[in-house]
């Protein structure tokens, strides 16, 4: 859920605009003085701002100029006074986008959802995509190590997730155990190899509904196993 931040030192402004964006869903919080908002927005998380231009304590002005210095998060900044819009658009300090009060709470909301979708498309433009790896109900996040099953998440001991992957990555490929061992476990796998079947048992019954009718990790008999596409 996102989370708003309003700085706002008339009240019942405020609280109208809390109420509209909860009801849209949003997660609210309310700070009346400059001062006390400029702290929150510095130190807290929150996925936009909603900045009044004339506050006590700490201007608008100045809370926009110091959140940039910091941070990107969105801010919607108000104000009564067209002319001072005007003047602050004009200053480019760094809001995202500017309103007149009075403004309808609807055309709030729908501006706040317009730049917080504009920012998680950014967001997720700079953040790499994770590297997951699927194949039918089973998925391998192996930038994050975790691993679902129909949707729910198991846990894996490291060699456990490693087997997994490896052999995920490489279906319809007959690996044996000796293999197996040496690319997983990186030593000469003299007398280890049970460990290959200990460890393909305990994926087993993590991943698959039936152990005695594995729909992912064949037994090939007296060679050794391979992932089914
Ligand atoms: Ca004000």
């Amino acid at each position: 859920m996102s989370r708003i931040l309003i700085i706002e030192d008339e009240v019942s402004i405020a609280d109208l605009e809390k109420d509209y964006l909860e009801l849209s869903g949003f997660e609210v919080e309310i700070e009346n003085t400059g001062d006390r908002g400029l702290e929150r927005a510095l130190n807290e998380e929150f996925d936009l701002l909603i900045l009044d231009l004339m506050l006590p304590q700490v201007s608008g002005f100045d809370i926009c100029r110091q959140v940039r210095d910091q941070k990107n998060t969105p801010i919607i900044m108000v104000s009564a006074k067209k002319d001072d819009i005007d003047k602050i658009r004009g200053l480019g300090m760094g809001a995202d986008d500017y309103m007149t009060k009075p403004f309808s709470p609807s055309e709030l909301v729908a501006r706040v959802k317009a730049h917080l979708a504009r920012y998680e498309r950014l967001v997720n433009i700079n953040t790499p995509a994770n590297d997951i790896v699927e194949i039918r109900g089973l998925k391998i996040d192996k930038t994050a190590r975790r691993v679902w099953v129909d949707g729910v998440e198991k846990t894996f001991t490291t060699k456990e997730f490693d087997l997994l992957t490896f052999l995920a990555q490489n279906p319809n490929h007959v690996f044996t155990k000796d293999e197996l061992f040496k690319e997983i476990w990186d030593m000469e796998s003299i007398g280890d190899i049970a460990t290959v079947t200990v460890h393909i048992k305990k994926i087993r019954e993590k991943i698959e509904v039936s152990t005695s009718k594995p729909q992912y990790i064949e037994t090939i008999w007296g060679v050794g196993y391979r992932f089914k596409l």
